[in-house]
């Protein structure tokens, strides 16, 4: 269940972003929705849209997630006080066990 919302949420972000460049290096090769908290440590922020960006599998897979990179190019997009917002969330709340309630939420919020 958690997978399937993943991976429903992260074709809902390479749709949002599509024709955006990669938010860390600037690649025109970005296809993959990639995390600037990561899903293993920061679990409640892995459905969240801020957090979740367009980036190439460069940045994502092999620099793990490029991350002082990827907060310049969150900047740009969403402004600093989006970021440290965004930041304070993952200072005050890291963990969360999704319910099957919560998931079928996100399914039907980014299914279409
Ligand atoms: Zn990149």
């Amino acid at each position: 269940m958690l997978k399937k919302t993943q991976v429903i949420f992260n074709r809902y972000i390479r749709e949002r972003d599509e024709g955006f460049t990669c938010i860390s290096c600037g690649s025109h090769a970005a296809n993959q929705a990639g995390h600037y908290f990561p899903v293993k440590g920061f679990s409640a922020l892995r459905f969240h849209e801020w957090n979740v960006n367009l980036q190439c599998a460069g940045c994502n897979l092999f620099l793990h997630g490029n991350q002082a990179m990827y907060r310049i190019g969150l900047v740009k997009k969403i402004g600093e006080k989006g970021v440290a917002e965004l930041e304070d969330m993952a200072t005050t709340n890291r963990i969360k066990k999704w319910s099957t309630e919560e998931l079928k939420e996100i399914i039907k919020k980014y299914e279409q």
